[in-house]
């Protein structure tokens, strides 16, 4: 055997192997996941109804998501010639940054986001740059103190994972006339369809308009299709040009494509998930809130989770086990800064029954 071996770049030592938070409790038994902000509806019969029809295994997908693309055009009124599908929207995000950064340069995003930015940056042997929160929420001021000479791309959810916070249309667009344009502006929009009518943060106007925007969606989300990996992103023609060269020529599978045209032609079922959702998900703001005496508090969210702060005598941690010992997975994020804090996917409502009671009896 050689005494040498291949040596690890040094920008890829730096990243940490993802580490999914715990499915199983002391006792063995499966928790209910209320960790990774999928939907507690499921997805829709379409999307089943497509996944059910064998596609053939032996033949590559469609490289291009042609149908897929076309599908999503038609619902979101965009050319399909400005929009490319990804493994998820994750896929995308990581192109992004290696299509537009590299070693010397900086990516830059809000402290307190999602936690692929920084992977992101470091594959592609980018300096990852947190710009300071504000109590939890993205700011743009401080986004744009940290733009240097050698920032090439932002990164921005809306809303944010893991706060759940979101900037109106008005701080997004100050934001983007703030950047230098030939900086790339992401707008991660993966918790874009739980916003109510009237919302709309304007990504996707500012995608439409300028050459240094890119949106991101996902299906993982309201769509509830995380299992079959799809996302996408809309943009000008030399953005999608450099995700095109760069992605894997058949990232989206057979299935995925299928179910997600599916599930793009349920609208119905977007509006009962979004419904559901932020009914509940004020519903346990609210109980949150009445046991906030006890140190609790939640961030305001306009997601599908909510971020819920330890702040007195209950800590996130044991908070955790409470919640495990009850029968419930949720997030704790002591990675990303946030020990103190429980992201709680929102469930159904005796889920959150359930886990309001654990906590109230735990604080
Ligand atoms: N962006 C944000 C803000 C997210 O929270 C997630 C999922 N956790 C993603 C992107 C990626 O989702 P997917 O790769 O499943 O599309």
């Amino acid at each position: 055997m050689s005494d040498t071996r291949p040596t690890m770049k040094p920008w890829i030592e730096k990243i940490h192997a993802y580490v999914p938070g715990k499915s199983k409790g002391s006792d063995g038994r499966e928790l209910v996941k209320l960790s990774a902000n999928e939907n507690p509806l499921g997805c829709s019969e379409a999307a089943l109804a497509a996944l059910a029809q064998p596609a053939v295994p032996a033949r590559y997908p469609d490289p291009d998501a042609t149908a897929l693309r076309a599908k999503i055009a038609e619902v979101h009124g965009l050319d399909p010639a400005r929009i490319v599908c990804g493994t998820g929207s994750d896929e995308l995000l990581n192109l992004a940054a290696q299509g537009f950064a590299g070693p010397g340069d900086e990516v830059l995003y809000a402290r307190y986001s999602f936690v692929v930015y920084k992977i992101a940056a470091r594959r592609c042997g980018a300096t990852p740059v947190e710009a300071p929160d504000v109590d939890y929420a993205t700011d743009v001021d401080e986004l744009l103190g940290s733009v240097t000479e050698k920032t090439r791309v932002v990164f921005l959810a809306n809303p944010n994972n893991p706060t759940g916070t979101f900037l109106p249309r008005g701080e997004i667009e100050r934001l983007h006339a703030g950047l230098p344009s030939d900086v790339l502006l992401v707008v991660d929009q993966a918790y874009g369809e739980y916003l109510e009518d009237g919302e709309d943060d304007g990504g996707m106007a500012l995608a439409e308009a300028h050459d240094n925007v890119l949106v991101t969606r996902t299906f993982s989300k309201i769509y509830g299709l995380a299992g079959e990996r799809i996302g996408w992103a809309t943009g000008a023609p030399h953005l999608i040009d450099a995700l095109n060269r760069i992605r894997g020529p058949f990232n989206v599978t057979n299935s995925g494509q299928k179910a997600a045209i599916a599930g793009l032609g349920d609208q119905g079922f977007v509006v009962k998930s979004r419904e559901a959702n932020n009914r509940e998900l004020a519903r346990f703001a609210e109980t949150i809130a009445g046991i906030g005496n006890h140190g609790l508090r939640g961030v305001p969210s306009k997601a599908n989770f909510l971020l819920v702060l330890f702040e007195g005598r209950l800590t996130a941690e044991a908070a955790l086990g409470a919640l495990a010992e009850g029968g419930y997975a949720v997030r704790h994020l002591p990675g990303q800064g946030l020990p103190h804090g429980l992201r709680i996917t929102i469930g159904t409502p005796e889920q959150m029954d359930e886990i309001a009671e654990i906590l109230r009896k735990a604080a």
